[in-house]
């Protein structure tokens, strides 16, 4: 044990929860456990057209490859759901999006936190370095948050805490710090038991245990997906326009609980549950621009907004939508 080690991890992880994180944990610098998953992953094709995700293998299998001379890894969470917020939330001509992109671009929100903290550790630790990530490095996150105690990775390979359930968003930095887990750390251990709720619910059969085949996934085919949407798809994608909470929403560790149920960061009160279609299917350029400001929608180029609206308001459109829908595809 590193007594030295652990008290300055317990510093670094009073100041994350003093910055609003909802968890916050440490590890080791190492290799990924992963390895041969993730490559069986990627060769299956699974990826989809999500390159990145092959062209700095190396580097997102050993966490050490992002920052010479790395030690210690922190990560934490942001909250943006609770815990039994499940409510059905269709509405007729509007096309959802998931609950993670319905308020501030949590890319900004938690880099902002992260960067900050970083910048005192580096004036207070001379010689020490950081590197930041939060979706911008080629990083396994979820592996990395299941080291540092924050929650296992469910059989829908999303982060899972025990008390707060799977409604978080991740970040985490990298540094040349020597930093050791402090003893009330608890290691991460897989609650999924013999549940397939999220196996089941999938609307386009995108999971199997501990593995999601991306090109089957609404959120992939939404958002990442250019191009045609195969049609064995187009059903399955319901009202969805961006993203895709089925998987969570049915997990019974999102289920409502009396205790402690976690607090969600004020950034990410929801500014809307989805998009009226019909609008979508009209909008421009700069409508669209204009619509995501500041949100973590941005990902989703035009044409492909208008594409999943065209699906959405075939699927469940009102009236209205439909008659978007069909001035679309005239
Ligand atoms: S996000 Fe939706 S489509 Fe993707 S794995 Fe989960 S339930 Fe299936
Ligand atoms: S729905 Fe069940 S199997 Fe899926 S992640 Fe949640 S607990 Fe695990």
């Amino acid at each position: 044990m590193d007594a030295a080690a652990r008290v300055r991890a317990q510093e670094v992880l009073e100041r994350c929860r003093a910055l609003g994180f909802a968890a916050a944990g440490v590890c080791a610098a190492e290799p990924s456990g992963y390895s041969d998953q993730f490559r069986a992953w990627v060769s299956r094709g699974e990826h989809g057209t999500m390159a990145y995700m092959d062209k700095h293998a190396d580097v997102r299998l050993d966490v050490r490859l992002l920052l010479d001379g790395a030690q210690s890894v922190v990560m934490v969470a942001d909250q943006y759901g609770l815990r039994g917020d499940v409510a059905d939330e269709r509405r007729p001509g509007v096309g959802r999006v998931a609950r993670y992109a319905r308020g501030e671009d949590y890319h900004k929100v938690i880099k902002r936190r992260l960067h900050a903290l970083c910048d005192e550790l580096a004036a207070e630790h001379a010689g020490e370095r950081f590197r930041v990530f939060v979706d911008t490095a080629p990083v396994l996150e979820r592996e990395l948050a299941a080291r540092c105690g924050i929650g296992w990775q469910g059989k829908h390979t999303l982060t899972i805490n025990p008390v707060l359930g799977s409604y978080l968003l991740l970040g985490g930095f990298v540094t040349t710090m020597k930093l050791e887990a402090p003893p009330e750390q608890e290691a991460s251990k897989d609650h999924c038991g013999t549940c397939t709720r999220c196996i089941d619910a999938c609307p386009t059969q995108a999971i199997r245990p501990y593995s999601v085949n991306a090109t089957r996934c609404i959120s992939y085919l939404t958002i990442e997906h250019r191009g045609e949407i195969e049609p064995e798809f187009r059903q399955a994608m319901g009202d969805w326009i961006f993203g895709c909470d089925v998987c969570q929403e049915v997990c019974p560790h999102n289920s409502a609980r009396d205790e402690q149920r976690g607090r969600v960061h004020p950034t990410y009160a929801p500014r809307r549950v989805g998009f009226d279609l019909l609008e979508v299917l009209n909008w421009s350029e700069d409508d669209r621009r204009a619509a995501f400001k500041g949100s973590a929608l941005k990902r989703a180029k035009l044409e492909m907004m208008k594409r999943n609206a065209a699906i959405a308001a075939g699927n469940v459109g009102g009236e209205a939508a439909h008659n978007g829908a069909d001035q679309q595809a005239e």
